[in-house]
Parts: C-alpha cells; sequence; structure tokens
C-alpha cells in the first residue's frame, strides 16, 4: 500500500484593511480583519483502491472497481482500506502541475482528459454505457497534479504514481502488483524510452 507522507497545504488568509468613507470619517475610520476562506480549496477525500490500484474520490459513493469483490464478484465499489487521504489542487490554486485531470462520474476514478484528448492515451471507462467508453467528466472540476521532474512544487509527497495509456486513469505503481486496468489486465505507463517526462506524479495526503 503506498507509504503515508504528510505535507501542509496552507491556507490563505485574506487582511483587508476597510478604508474611511472620505474626510469626514477619517478621524473615526476603524480597520477590520476580515479572514476569508480560501475561494477553492484544494479537495481531499482521494483514494487509493487496492483491487484496481488506482485513484479515486471516495466523496460521492464508491464509483465503480474493474475488478468485482463479495462472494459472487458482483460488488464493483472501489474499495479504501488501507489508502492515505490525498489531496488535490484544482488548476486555479497556486503552484506548477499537469492541469489536465477530471474525476469521472461514471467510475469516480481520476483521469486524464487533456493526453486521452491528444490521443496520447486512451480513455476507458468499466461503467461507460457509451461505445467509445470514454470517462464522463460531467460536473467535474479540473485538477492540477505534480509531475516529474519538472512540474513539482517541494520535497516531499509520494512518487510513483503513473498515467495509464490504455485507460488514462492514475495508478500506483509501488506494490507487488500495479493493479488491474479497465481496458483488461494491467495498468501500462509509458516509461520508454527513458528518459521520458511528464507521466510520472506526485501526489500529496492530508
Ligand atoms: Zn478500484
Ligand atoms: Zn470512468
Ligand atoms: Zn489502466
Amino acid at each position: 500500500m503506498p507509504t503515508i507522507r504528510t505535507s501542509s497545504i496552507s491556507r490563505r488568509t485574506l487582511l483587508t484593511a476597510a478604508a474611511g468613507g472620505g474626510l469626514a470619517m477619517a478621524a473615526g475610520a476603524t480597520a477590520t480583519l476580515v479572514t476569508a476562506t480560501p475561494a477553492r480549496a484544494a479537495q481531499h477525500l482521494w483514494t487509493w483502491c487496492y483491487q484496481c490500484s488506482q485513484l479515486w474520490f471516495s466523496g460521492n459513493g464508491s464509483g465503480y472497481c474493474p475488478v468485482g469483490s463479495g462472494i459472487f464478484g458482483w460488488d464493483h465499489g472501489h474499495q479504501s482500506s488501507g489508502s492515505g487521504d490525498y489531496v488535490l489542487r484544482y488548476d486555479t490554486d497556486p503552484g506548477v502541475g499537469d492541469s489536465h485531470w477530471r474525476w469521472c462520474r461514471d467510475c469516480a476514478a481520476l483521469w486524464s482528459k487533456g493526453w486521452s484528448d491528444s490521443g496520447r492515451t486512451t480513455s476507458y471507462c468499466p461503467n461507460s454505457s457509451q461505445p467509445l467508453r470514454w470517462h464522463n467528466w460531467s460536473g467535474s472540476g479540473t485538477y492540477k497534479i505534480e509531475a516529474l521532474p519538472d512540474g513539482i512544487n517541494g520535497p516531499g509527497g509520494q512518487r510513483l504514481w503513473f498515467l495509464c495509456i490504455r485507460c488514462s486513469g492514475l495508478f500506483f505503481t509501488g506494490n507487488a502488483s500495479d493493479g488491474t486496468c479497465p481496458a483488461g489486465g494491467a495498468h501500462r505507463h509509458w516509461k520508454s524510452p527513458e528518459p521520458q517526462i511528464g507521466y510520472e506524479y506526485v501526489l500529496r495526503q492530508l
């Protein structure tokens, strides 16, 4: 299972000094301290599934795992046991990274719409009713993920997360098994020939 390393997500506070309402009020004007919540905070509840090894969002049901569980193998919810609580930033949050990631409404996995749109990867959703099995980005934010080697915001975090060129998902390779791809068989990353950049990612936990 992924090892846990923590990192603090700084919450910005907004300091606003109220301006006086004109010369007549200048003498009595007071500065007002306002603490505002960030416009869009980074989002947690992203979870590693030990069955498929993908990152998925656990805040909205259990999604659809390509691996069935239960007595008859009919339960297709992703699993959260053994996972940390990963935090993803939105593309509007500060910091560098690859900004083309979306949540899939049909399977709950994180997937790269950008790479799939460019034709470098194939989108394959295990719970799609469409013939081409595209992941469904309806209702999703756009997420920004730190990418090796240059798109990194600092030390720490967890490496060994890769873009799968077969399903466009993000999967963890730090265990004996790389999981199961919705497209069948194992996920496949794109690290050959070396050095290949832009396909290994770094995640941080809450
Ligand atoms: Zn799964
Ligand atoms: Zn999907
Ligand atoms: Zn895959």
